[in-house]
This record gives C-alpha cells, structure tokens and sequence, in this order.
C-alpha cells in the first residue's frame, strides 16, 4: 500500500516541466529487485516484473533505494548513433568507417542521433553510401507523436503508447518531428565515463573508486554512471583534484 501511494506521489512530481527536465527516472522491481534501470522495460528483468516502477534519481542515497546498482542497461545503454567528419564534413554517416570517407578522417566522431537537429549537426546531411547499407533507428509515437525519441519506453510519452515505433534517421526531416529534450539529455549522460561517489555525502566524483581523499570508511565508493553525471543532484558533484585528471 506505502509503494502505491509513493509511485503516486513521484508521477505528480515527475508531471512538473521543470522537474522532468531536471531530475532523471530511474527504475527498480520493488519486489525484490537489486538494481537500478534507465529502462521501465528492462530486458535484464524477467517480464512478470515489468513495467518496472519509477523514482526519482536524486533519491539514489535514501535508504530503500541506496543498496541499489546500476544495471548493465544504465552502464551501457544503447544509444542510436551516427557519425561525422569534426574537420568541416557535410554529411553524417551510419558507420564510423564509412568507405566514402577519406582514411586521414577515420574513424569518424560519433554522436548521438537525438542531437541530428543542433548545431553543430542541423547542416548535415545523409551520406548517401552508408545510410542505405545500414539504417540507423530512432522511436515515434506513430499514434500522433511530434517528437522523436533515442529509447523506444521513454518515460516522456504515456504508458499506452509504449513501445514506439522506429523510424529511420533519414526520415526524420519529412516527418516534421523534433528531438525530445530528455532523450537528448539522457544521451548526453551516455557519452560520460563512469565515475565514483560517496551516497553518504561529499562534494566531489571521483576516477578511483578508492580515492585516499575519502574516509576509510566510504570505501568502496559507489558506482556514478555517465547517465547520471548530469542530472540532479549529481550535476553538483566537482571533480575530485586528487583522483581526476
Ligand atoms: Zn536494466
Ligand atoms: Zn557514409
Ligand atoms: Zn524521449
Ligand atoms: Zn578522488
């Protein structure tokens, strides 16, 4: 019954604009369940579970979610990813080795597809080998969604129009659909390596989860995946001058 009325209480906080952008949701199995997932509909959970339940990523170091860590599907979420040449190319491409490309250039600089529309992307345009060889997909609500997601469950679009559709990159741009700001955000955090905290406290992540700044006794510190560096709290976090680089 506590569960319910807490699930409740997080859809209303989560509905807030400001908040949803701000705050990350992250998901577990409250029967039992010992990980964390970006993911309501982990494929690591076994499906009676599923949708797995929301919270709040800021609620990471109260007790009943601190004991949790981050499943594979938030250490190595999959990202749909293109290609493209930083020194001055004009086409974007599917594969990091693309055959057009000249070799001084490769591999290419890959970046998430959610960010096709910003700069400084929004010029560029399909590379007309690699693209039909191998389709890279993004998600829609085909049911009269405007915008286009990088994860087919993101939590933006209501339960009943899960899972989307895909939709090929390059169709994007006749189908008049926009990126969505918290997948653009999510794979923002991708792109970071995995840190380390204290749930206890402390202002700083660190590179070494044994960092000799830290009292013994936060040691080990927990895992801070790239996906959660920045949203809140964490965006807080200052590198560690010791450990970081
Ligand atoms: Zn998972
Ligand atoms: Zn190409
Ligand atoms: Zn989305
Ligand atoms: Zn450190």
């Amino acid at each position: 019954m506590k569960r319910k009325l807490l699930a409740v209480g997080l859809a209303a906080a989560l509905s807030c604009a400001t908040c949803a952008q701000a705050e990350l949701t992250l998901y577990y199995n409250p029967d039992g369940g010992a990980c964390y997932h970006a993911d309501a509909y982990c494929e690591a959970v076994h499906e009676n579970y599923l949708p797995l339940d929301p919270f709040g990523a800021s609620q990471l170091d109260e007790a009943s979610y601190a004991l949790l860590t981050p499943c594979t599907c938030v250490l190595e979420a999959r990202v749909p990813t293109l290609y493209y040449n930083a020194e001055g190319g004009s086409y974007y491409h599917t594969m990091a080795n693309c055959a057009v490309v000249d070799d001084e250039y490769l591999p290419l600089t890959a970046f998430p597809a959610s960010q096709l529309g910003q700069t400084p992307y929004a010029s560029l345009l399909p590379c007309e080998r690699c693209t039909q060889e191998t389709h890279v997909y993004v998600y829609h609500n085909a049911d009269g969604g405007r915008r286009y997601h990088s994860s087919p469950t993101c939590y933006t679009v209501d339960a009943d129009y899960l899972p989307l559709q895909e939709i090929d990159v390059r169709d994007l741009p006749a189908s008049g659909l926009e990126a969505c700001d918290a997948c653009i955000q999510r794979d923002q955090g991708m792109a970071l390596p995995v840190a380390y905290f204290n749930p206890a406290g402390g202002a700083h992540y660190h590179e070494d989860p044994n960092c000799a700044t830290v009292d013994a006794a936060y040691l080990p510190l927990s895992v801070l995946p790239g996906l959660l560096r920045g949203s809140e709290p964490f965006n807080r976090l200052t590198p560690c001058e010791t450990c970081c680089k």
